[in-house]
């Protein structure tokens, strides 16, 4: 059989670039070595930039729809009462995002509402039909898969962090097992603390986070767990322990729902692109689910690939070298600051837990970090240095930003499937991209270079 894409794996990141496929026109098949979806719900947090990408691909109605907007995070640096309680909603500065917010909403839910997308395109996830190997020639690649062969014009490796695509194309996967265990609990709750609010306790005996989940007070427990490596089985006394032990919170934790452990590792593949073969999402970078970005950074790979592909069918191919540039850059820093906002999280030691938490005072308390937890944890503030696909010119690489003070968006006169050129009220222009990135910003339309004209054959 043969397709434009072959995507391999039906998470969060292949179902994002299915969609993309089929909005740009391209053909696509999506496979997936599962009999079906996995039942976990896995991450739980989808952030601002994310919501932009499912506004584009049209299913951001519903995934708000299932989900709950966070309205503070509530930080107790040294476990102690009195928490800082930082705002994450309208009341905190997002600046020009239609999407002012942290969104509580499971993984499995999210993926199913990106499946039906999928669907009422006339797309469909083939399950229980893994990819077993691949190669590729200047024009095509083959693919082996177990139910028979495919001949795709791209192959994207959309299939997690133990991913058969990345092996089959010998990249390495630079990756580090700390052997450090979190175990993770959907529970509900008597405690009374409000339904939409988040807490993060940092205590000697470990990190312990309790994120709200849509149902109302259902709460989500992610507890690190520094001596341990087995993982223990949890019920409620487990939970109701391990909460009162480092927080003296009374949790009354009961119902018990989704449970499971993760031993932490990070790391990063050596490549994200092999000829015509992509690696997207857990394929390419893993990290702890501290901070909640895996299924974000994922999702916003695949947004950032497809259109790309698309480009070059139709003659524009010089955007697709940017792809590894910009993803990588972008992996390796969000890699390195998980790692690093992880160790300072988890750290054990007196002094160095005492001064941390001491500075994580100062600085929510003084609102230093509040901006971390919005605009750049909202992933609305990834900056991409010159190189391919980017000029040297103001705003280039930035997100395009909203000039207008009345409530007008200039987001809204980008073209959502490809490059456009937008006219700034004082008369310059801007080349924008479909994943709102500025290209570059000219006095006329007549200036912009014949570097980025040929770029915009197809827009
Ligand atoms: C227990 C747990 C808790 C987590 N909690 C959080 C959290 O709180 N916040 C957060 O941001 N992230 C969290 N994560 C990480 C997050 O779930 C991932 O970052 C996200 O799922 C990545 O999406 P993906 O589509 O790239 O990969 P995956 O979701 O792993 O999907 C890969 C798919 O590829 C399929 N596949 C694999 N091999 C093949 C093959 N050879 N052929 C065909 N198909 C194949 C798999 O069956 C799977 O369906 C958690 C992960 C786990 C395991």
């Amino acid at each position: 059989m043969q397709t434009d894409v072959l995507i391999v794996g039906a998470g969060p990141t292949g179902l994002t670039a299915a969609i993309e496929c089929l909005r740009q026109g391209l053909s696509v098949r999506v496979v997936d070595r599962r009999e079906q979806r996995a039942e976990g719900s896995k991450a739980l947090v989808v952030h601002a930039r994310t919501m932009e990408a499912f506004r584009a691909m049209g299913v951001a109605e519903e995934i708000r729809s299932i989900g709950i907007p966070f309205a503070a995070l509530n930080v107790f640096p040294d476990a102690r009462p009195p928490g800082i309680r930082v705002p994450l909603g309208h009341e905190a500065d997002w600046g020009d995002t239609e999407f002012p917010y942290w969104l509580s909403a499971p993984q499995v839910e999210v993926e199913e509402c990106l499946e039906r997308r999928l669907g009422s395109l006339g797309g469909k996830v083939e399950w229980g039909q893994g990819l077993l190997d691949m190669n590729q020639n200047g024009s095509e690649v083959h693919a082996q898969l177990a139910g028979g062969e495919c001949d795709a014009r791209w192959l994207v490796g959309c299939d997690g962090g133990r991913s058969t695509v990345r092996e089959s194309l010998g990249i390495q996967m630079q990756r580090r097992d700390d052997g450090q265990l979190f175990v993770l609990a959907d529970v509900l709750t008597r405690d009374g603390f409000p339904d939409d609010e988040g807490r993060v306790y940092r205590s000697r005996k470990g990190l312990t986070l309790i994120v709200p989940m849509p149902e109302p007070g259902r709460f989500r427990l992610i507890a690190h767990l520094p001596r341990l490596i087995e993982p223990p089985s949890i019920d409620a006394s487990f939970v109701d322990q391990l909460v009162l032990d480092r927080t003296g919170v009374a949790l009354g934790a009961h119902s018990v729902g989704w449970t499971s452990h993760v031993f932490l590792s990070h790391g990063q593949s050596q490549k994200m692109r092999s000829g015509r073969a992509f690696l997207a999402g857990d394929a390419a970078h893993l990290h702890s689910p501290v901070g909640g970005q895996g299924l974000n950074a994922g999702v916003l790979d695949a947004h950032g690939l497809i259109w790309k592909i698309a480009a070059a069918e139709r003659g524009a191919p010089g955007w697709l070298e940017s792809y590894e540039a910009e993803r990588s850059l972008l992996a390796g820093r969000l890699v390195r600051a998980v790692t690093l906002a992880t160790r300072v999280m988890t750290l054990q030691h007196l002094v160095p837990w005492a001064l941390t938490a001491g500075v994580a005072r100062v600085a929510l308390s003084t609102g230093v970090l509040k901006r971390q937890l919005t605009r750049r944890m909202g992933m609305l503030e990834q900056e991409l240095p010159p190189g391919p696909g980017v000029d040297k010119t103001p705003w280039a690489g930035r997100r395009l930003p909203n000039p207008f003070v009345d409530g007008e968006r200039m987001h809204d006169g980008v073209d959502a499937l490809r490059p456009s050129i937008v006219e700034l009220p004082e008369g310059d222009v801007v080349v924008v991209r479909h994943d709102r990135v500025v290209v570059g910003r000219y006095p006329s339309a007549t200036a912009i270079p014949p570097r980025i004209r040929s770029l915009l054959v197809d827009s």
